[in-house]
This record gives structure tokens, C-alpha cells and sequence, in this order.
């Protein structure tokens, strides 16, 4: 058998004798260098880390180093003889891969690969191989030497090292991608950002709005220090921003007004010290957004809350901070505060009569008035509609509060001349003083009130201070009102029934009913004691349809023709469900609308007139008749006879009472019947007290008659039934 020990011996240079001069060996060792073969035997057998063996050149393995066993599990017994192949898998040698690889080597000399190889165990490994091709001194091919390497652990490191590196790159780019982000969000964000370092000043980033507005010219701020690149003011305000002073975790927040490349603007600002894991200061961060527009919205809107839109003037939420205001500063102090409450006078006239946009006009000019009269300090508040509402802070005198009111009022009297036209108003005005009435804000107010509701009691166009009676009054009104409220849940509202007489005193043709308050504890209160109070408090509506459904069903039950008159407010008109109220009654009673009368004064046809004209026709149209009350009290206009067909006019008691001995009165009762005769309208004298009355207005042509002569009002079931009785 050829020796392949030997052969590969003669492959080894190394295998030379030791040059002279050498390091002399030991005797043992000497024997092995005289026995190469056993050496190189030795040496490769004991190699652990490379499997060392040779194949034939048919590729039958011939000899197994321990590094073999070791890396593929075969003892030398069990390997020795058999074909290389086996260290392949089914794959590799169905395609003959084990060949190629010899192929190569025996035609190059040489197969390096990687790969994987099998264990005796099935298990496999990554092994680095060389097969080198083997051949005598004449260059016949004696086998191959075999070496192969356990790379597996290598190959792991390396596979680890090019998945870190897979890794780096990818993060690399979703950084590169983060920061374009965060660039992006910075240059289009609505605010300044500038970044310094904190250790050489220098701009480390700032945005193009930073730029735009702070630096001068708009230039490239980034390289600089802040005063190389801002104007001198912007540069003074960022040092105080962005100052060495500012404190690692401090944030600084500003809201400043500089002037900037774009004007005057108001910088809300936050600096924050950036530290870097060390803790060393790194960078100061700063951030700044123009809130100049959002500040003037703000001003706005609360100078909309608590200002007047018409006027201008400060509204009720300011006046009454300025009230409580005036009020606590003036505790302790010798000086007085008024209040005071306006109200002009028969604005609601106007403002029918010429239209709201006039009105607005009006009331412009007038608080310009109002105004020009007042000193600075003094406030002057529209409250609402034509409620105005002044404060005068320390007063020496409560008279001086008085000489101010006769001012306002002074200062309104003139005529407004206001898109041709020239227009007059007047104004009440009500006083309240602190500390004597009152000293809280509401109480004060409230009392102004009552000196107004005085003001226009007495005649208008005046002021009135308050008075503690006034208190009293008020009171007693609340009270009534309360009261009334209980009369009307209650029934304690009742009428009487007084005769109207015709065919000269002869005959009841009809009973007017009047409203008799029945309380409980007062007695019975007249009407000219709570109709004024009901108006008011609006109570008017409520009373007024008690009247008339007790009205028609007490008349229902006559069982007589007899008419029944009930008398409107004028208040009543300002309901647009009258009509209905009276038709419902109607119909609830099952009365006749014949003999149902419907009793208003003058004053339903001076305000609102047309509307109320309206109103006097709808209800005539259910059939009923409508009689002017009082007629000869007001103004007495003829021309309201025209306006509408009035069914009877009722001429009032002052002129039956003076009738004999003025010659006055007589005249007016004889024009009243006069006209009310030829225009077919029916008359009523009222207030008829004795026979020669009763004969003097027969004899004038009046057509009926009403008065103490003939009956005094009573309950329903009491009433006059015949003139005989
Ligand atoms: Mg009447």
C-alpha cells in the first residue's frame, strides 16, 4: 500500500533538517526528527481543531485525525475506507457534489468551499474545506489532503455582525428620516424657534420664522450671536429671555410686546435649558408665538361683554363692577357715591311712531349728551332699551348728586334734530346715595329704581331721591301684588252690577259691571286701588278675563235682554289673545253678543292706535259693542270718533256734576250729545245724581243714564231690577 505519510512528508518543507545554530533538541525528540514519518503522524493526529485526512484519489477516506473525530464523530475504525461522500447531504451527492469537488481539485490542485457537512449523528455543521490534490514527483495523482474546519460559531458571528449592521442602516435611515421630519416641523410650525449654545451664545437653529420676524434684514441667523444678528432692542429682550440667569429644569414663560420686522407684536414665549446626560448646560431652547391678533380678539370680545354695541357706553355687567368698585373704594372715606337710575320718556312713542333705526339714532345722540355733562370720573351705562344708569363717585353733598341730575335732564331738553326731523324726549331720573340709603350695590340700584318709578309717578321729566317711604310703598305694592295673586286663585275677585237706564229714566236696559276686590282682612278695595298695581304687574291679563267670563255668565242667567258692560285696559290690548279671551267668554256663557259692551278709554286709541283700531274691529266683528268711556277727561279728540264706529259714548261724571252751574260744562255735554246724535251713536251720562240732572239731560238728548239717582253697583243677585222698585 502506497504510503501516504510519506507522501505527504515529501510535500512538507518544513520537514528539512534545523538550519545550523538552531535550538538543539532533547535526545527523544532527536529520534523523532530521524523518524519523520512517525512525527508528521504525531503532529497532524493530534491536531484537534482541523479534521485532517486524506482521500484516494477515488475519494475513499484513508486516514482520521482526532480533529476529525472530533468535528464529525466518526472514530478512525469507523471511517477509514469509506467514500468522503458521506459527509454530504442526500442533496449535495444526489447531484454528485462530493465528485465536482475532487474534480476540481484534481484539475486545479486545489477545492476551497464552505458549506455544510454532516455529522456521524445527523446532525451538520458550517465547515471551511480545502481539499488539496496530492501528487508524486513524477505528478501522478496519489490522493488528497483533506483539511476542514468547524466554522459554524464564525459563521453565526458573522451572520450576527451583518444582521447589527442590516439594523444600523435601517435605523440609520428612519433617523435620517425622523430628523427631516422634525426639520420640516420646525420650519413650518406657527412659531419662532431659535436654539443657542448655552457655552458660546452662538445660534445653533433657527427657524424661518424667527428670522422673518426677529433678525435684521430677515438674515441667516444660524453661526451668529444673537446682537450680531438682531436689532438692538430684539437682542436686549432676548437676552433677558434667554439669559445666562435661566436654570436647568426652569421653563421661562414671557408674554412681551417688541417691535419686530412686521410692526409692534406681542411674543408669548417659552426658554428652556437643555442638559445633556452630564449635566452640562448644552443648548437653550426658545420658542415664541405671536399672539398680537389672539390678545386684540381677546380685548375685543371683552370689550363686547361689557360694553354697548349701540352706544359704546359701558352695559349692565360694567356698571355694576364699576358701582361695587366705586362703593368699596369709597368706604371709610368722608365722600358720598350716588346712583343713578334713567328712564326716558315715551321713547316706546317714538320708536313706533319713527321706526327703530331713529330710535338708535336718538339714543346715540342723546348719550353723547348725556355724557358731555358728566366729569371723567363718573360712569354712564346703558342698562338696556331706554334704561340709562349712572355712577358718581365721590360726591361732598348729596345736593351735588341732585345739581347732576337737573343737568341730565337740562342737557336732554333741547330738541334732537335727527334726519330731518325734530324730536323731543324727555327723562326721569331716580337718586340713591351711599353710604345713607344703602351701601350695597343691589339695594343702591334698587332704591334708584324707586325713586325713578316716583320720578314718573309725579309728572316725569325729573328726579326724585329716594326716600324710605318710598321703601314702604314698594312694599305694600309687592305685598298687594302677592295678595291679588291669592284673589284671583281664590275667586275674591267679584263684580257689581250698577243700572244704565233709558227711555227717560224709565227702563234698565243694561248694568255695567265693576271689578270689587273682596280681601279678606282689608274689606272690599276698590278698582282705582289695584287696577293701577295689576297694570304694572301685568296681573291686568288675568283679572281682566275674570271680569268679562264672570261678567257674561252672570248676564247669561238674567234671563232678561239687558246688556252688560265690561271695561278694558289699555294694557289689555298689548294682548294679542283679547279677542279670543272675549269670544271664549262668549261662547262659554252661552251670552248673546248683542248685549255684551266692551268699555275703553282714549287711551287705547292714542297708543299703538292702529294695531288698537285693529283690535276694536275684530272684537266689534264678534258682535259686540264697543262704548268710549270717560269721554271729555282727555284729549278728546273728535277725531277718534272718526277713526272708529263707537257704539255709545259715555260722557263723565265731572261735567253731569257742574253741569247747572257751568255754563262750560253744559256746552261740552251739549256738543257731545249734539254730535253723538247726528252720528247715531248712543249716549250715557254718568254720575247722575238727582232728578233735575236726569231732566236737564233729556231735555240735551242724551239717550241713557247711570248714577247714584238710580242705583248704587251691587252683587249680581242684589242689582236694581226695575226703576219702580
Ligand atoms: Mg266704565
Amino acid at each position: 500500500m502506497y504510503n501516504h505519510a510519506a507522501a505527504i512528508k515529501a510535500q512538507c518543507h518544513h520537514a528539512e533538517a534545523p538550519r545550523p545554530g538552531a535550538t538543539r533538541f532533547p535526545e527523544v525528540h532527536m529520534q523523532l526528527i530521524d523518524d519523520p514519518d512517525a512525527m508528521y503522524r504525531l503532529l497532524i493526529q493530534g491536531v484537534v481543531d482541523y479534521a485532517i485526512y486524506m482521500l484516494s484519489p477515488e475519494g475513499i477516506v484513508a486516514n482520521w485525525n482526532l480533529g476529525a473525530e472530533r468535528a464529525k464523530g466518526y472514530t478512525s475504525a469507523e471511517i477509514v475506507g469509506k467514500h468522503f461522500s458521506v459527509f454530504y447531504s442526500q442533496e449535495e451527492r444526489d447531484r454528485d457534489q462530493p465528485g465536482q469537488n475532487l474534480e476540481t481539485a484534481r484539475q486545479t490542485g486545489r477545492f476551497e468551499a464552505q458549506g455544510w457537512r454532516m455529522k456521524k449523528d445527523g446532525g451538520s455543521f458550517w465547515a471551511h474545506v480545502v481539499i488539496d490534490a496530492v501528487r508524486d514527483p513524477q505528478g501522478n495523482l496519489i490522493g488528497f489532503a483533506k483539511i476542514t474546519r468547524d466554522i459554524s460559531e464564525r459563521r453565526e458571528n458573522e451572520l450576527q455582525v451583518l444582521e447589527a449592521k442590516v439594523l444600523a442602516e435601517q435605523y440609520s435611515a428612519e433617523m435620517a428620516s425622523l430628523s427631516r421630519f422634525l426639520d420640516s416641523v420646525i420650519a413650518n410650525i406657527p412659531a419662532s424657534v431659535i436654539v443657542k449654545d448655552a457655552q458660546t451664545h452662538r445660534v445653533l437653529l433657527a427657524n424661518q420664522q424667527a428670522e422673518a420676524l426677529l433678525s435684521v434684514g430677515g438674515v441667516n441667523m444660524v453661526g451668529k450671536m444673537l446682537s450680531e444678528c438682531l436689532p438692538h432692542e430684539v437682542a436686549v429682550y432676548m437676552d433677558q429671555q434667554m439669559g445666562d440667569d435661566l436654570r436647568a429644569g426652569d421653563i421661562r414663560t414671557a408674554e412681551t410686546l417688541i417691535s419686530t420686522n412686521r410692526g409692534p407684536k406681542t411674543l408669548r414665549s417659552r426658554t428652556v435649558l437643555n442638559r445633556d446626560p452630564g449635566n452640562t448646560t448644552d443648548y437653550v431652547l426658545y420658542v415664541a408665538e405671536d399672539v398680537t391678533v389672539e390678545l386684540a380678539a381677546t380685548a375685543r370680545i371683552h370689550h363686547m361683554a361689557h360694553h354697548d354695541a349701540l352706544t359704546g357706553l359701558p352695559n349692565r355687567v360694567l356698571f355694576h363692577d364699576r358701582l361695587k368698585t366705586t362703593l368699596a373704594q369709597a368706604q371709610g372715606s368722608e365722600k358720598l357715591t350716588a346712583a343713578l337710575c334713567l328712564d326716558l320718556d315715551d321713547f316706546k312713542n317714538i320708536n313706533d311712531a319713527l321706526g327703530h333705526g331713529f330710535g338708535d339714532k336718538l339714543l346715540r345722540a342723546l348719550s353723547n349728551r348725556l355724557r358731555s355733562e358728566l366729569r371723567d370720573r363718573d360712569t354712564l351705562a346703558r342698562l338696556g332699551g331706554d334704561e340709562f344708569a349712572v355712577v358718581l363717585p365721590e360726591l361732598d353733598t348729596a345736593e351735588a348728586a341732585e345739581v347732576t341730575a337737573q343737568r341730565l335732564i337740562q342737557a336732554v331738553r333741547p330738541p334732537f334734530l335727527i334726519e330731518g326731523h325734530s324730536c323731543s324726549v324727555g327723562v326721569s331720573i331716580g337718586i340713591a346715595l351711599s353710604p345713607q340709603d344703602h351701601d350695597t350695590p343691589e339695594q343702591l340700584m334698587g332704591y334708584a329704581d324707586m325713586a325713578l318709578y316716583e320720578a314718573k309717578r309725579n309728572g316725569r321729566n325729573r328726579f326724585e331721591r329716594f326716600r324710605a317711604q318710598l321703601d314702604e310703598a314698594a312694599r305694600y305694592r309687592r305685598s298687594m301684588e302677592t295678595d291679588l295673586r291669592t284673589a284671583l286663585h281664590f275667586g275674591h275677585l267679584q263684580l257689581h252690577y250698577q243700572p244704565i237706564v233709558s227711555q227717560n229714566g224709565e227702563q234698565i236696559s243694561g248694568y255695567e259691571a265693576l271689578l270689587r276686590w273682596m280681601h279678606p282682612t282689608k274689606g272690599a278695595i276698590m278698582p282705582m286701588d289695584f287696577i293701577p298695581m295689576a297694570e304694572e304687574t301685568g296681573l291686568i291679563h288675568e283679572v281682566g278675563n275674570r271680569a268679562l267670563n264672570l261678567a257674561c255668565q252672570e248676564a247669561a242667567n238674567w234671563g232678561t235682554e239687558q246688556t252688560v258692560a265690561v271695561n278694558l285696559s289699555p294694557v289689555q290690548f298689548s294682548n294679542p289673545g283679547l279677542v279670543d279671551a272675549v269670544a271664549l267668554a262668549l261662547a262659554d256663557s252661552g251670552l248673546a253678543p248683542a248685549r255684551l259692551e266692551l268699555e275703553i278709554t282714549e287711551s287705547v286709541l292714542l297708543e299703538n292706535s292702529d294695531e288698537n283700531v285693529n283690535t276694536l274691529r275684530a272684537l266689534k266683528a264678534l258682535g259686540v259693542a264697543i262704548s268710549l268711556d270717560d269721554f271729555g277727561t282727555g284729549y278728546s279728540s273728535l277725531g277718534y270718533l272718526r277713526s272708529f264706529p263707537f257704539d255709545r259714548i259715555k260722557i263723565d261724571m265731572s261735567f253731569v256734576r257742574e253741569m247747572a252751574n257751568s255754563k262750560e260744562a253744559l256746552a261740552i255735554v251739549r256738543a257731545i250729545t249734539g254730535m253723538s246724535n247726528s252720528l247715531m251713536i248712543k249716549t250715557t251720562a254718568e254720575g247722575v245724581e238727582t232728578v233735575e240732572q236726569m231732566q236737564q239731560l233729556i231735555s240735551e238728548g242724551c239717550s241713557h243714564f247711570q248714577g247714584y239717582y238710580f242705583g248704587r253697583p251691587m252683587p249680581a243677585a242684589e242689582r236694581l231690577e226695575s226703576v219702580n222698585e
